[in-house]
């Protein structure tokens, strides 16, 4: 059943129910993701930045699973560069999203010398799918909300492309789609994983560095590790309560 039809049936049984003649009430998709009981599934992703080596793969396979073009500069997904110097200073870059790695020795047009380098490392980024969604509170639409596993996704079908969500991200996480023109981001795959498959970010990384797993299950690789390992989240000040979580964040990150 589509989204639409979902609705739709959940708003005639309703009526049905309870309501005079009349009394119809269309509900946005919040509205319903609202009504339907709590799950035994919580998503959640680990990204280790040990071993990350910036090839773009997560990237590449990002892009093709989810229909954006390689060739446009937005991503559901994006790895960034981070190369500190001796200096103290921090360069950060994500030519083409990381898609197609990092060869150059060139970051922001600064020609740095590997001398003068004093530690450089790769982060990958995505949708947190945050316990607190900034994004959802400012949908005028209820376009955006938040599934009872933990994943927050866009009806594309209310989207009305305003844009107040792609504001509201700390993250910068969302960005317009440039081909239907409504607000995109990770839904950590959705269609994927409540089919019982990985992302395809984390199908496509040859070294691990991604991992999705369910926090409800004591017993999954990912609850393991954000239970017994250092781990940290991105911008925890902001109160989002964010559901990636990262090994071996470097202070300098942000
Ligand atoms: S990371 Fe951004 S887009 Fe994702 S849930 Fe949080 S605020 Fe929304
Ligand atoms: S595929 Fe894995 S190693 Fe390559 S950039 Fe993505 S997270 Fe890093």
């Amino acid at each position: 059943m589509t989204r639409r039809g979902f609705i739709i049936t959940i708003v005639k049984g309703a009526a049905l129910a309870a309501l005079p003649a009349g009394a119809l009430k269309v509900l946005s998709p919040s509205e319903v993701m609202a009504a339907i009981k709590e799950t035994p599934v919580l998503w959640g992703f680990v990204v280790d930045t040990y071993k990350c080596v910036g090839c773009g793969l997560c990237v590449k396979a990002c892009k093709q699973e989810n229909e954006i073009p390689l060739e446009v500069p937005v991503s559901r997904t994006w790895v960034e560069r981070y190369i500190i110097l001796k200096d103290g200073r921090v360069l950060i870059d994500s030519p083409h999203a990381g898609a197609n790695g990092f060869t150059s020795q060139k970051v922001n047009n600064i020609e740095v010398n590997p001398e003068n380098i004093a530690k450089a490392f790769f982060v990958p980024k995505l949708c947190n799918q945050c316990e607190n969604p900034p994004c959802v509170q400012v949908c005028p639409v209820g376009a955006t909300y938040k599934t009872t596993d933990g994943v927050i996704l866009i009806d594309r079908k209310w989207c009305i492309g305003c844009g107040y969500c792609i504001q509201s991200c700390p993250y910068g996480a969302r960005f317009f789609n440039p081909i239907l023109r409504v607000a995109e981001k990770c839904t950590f795959c959705y269609h994927r994983i409540s089919q019982g498959m990985k992302t395809a970010c984390v199908d496509a990384c040859p070294f691990g560095a991604r991992q999705i797993g369910n926090l409800k299950d004591r017993n999954d690789p990912v609850t393991k590790i954000i239970q017994n390992e250092r781990v940290s989240v991105l911008k925890d000040a902001f109160g989002t309560k964010p559901q990636v979580y990262y090994i071996g964040m470097d202070e300098n990150v942000r």
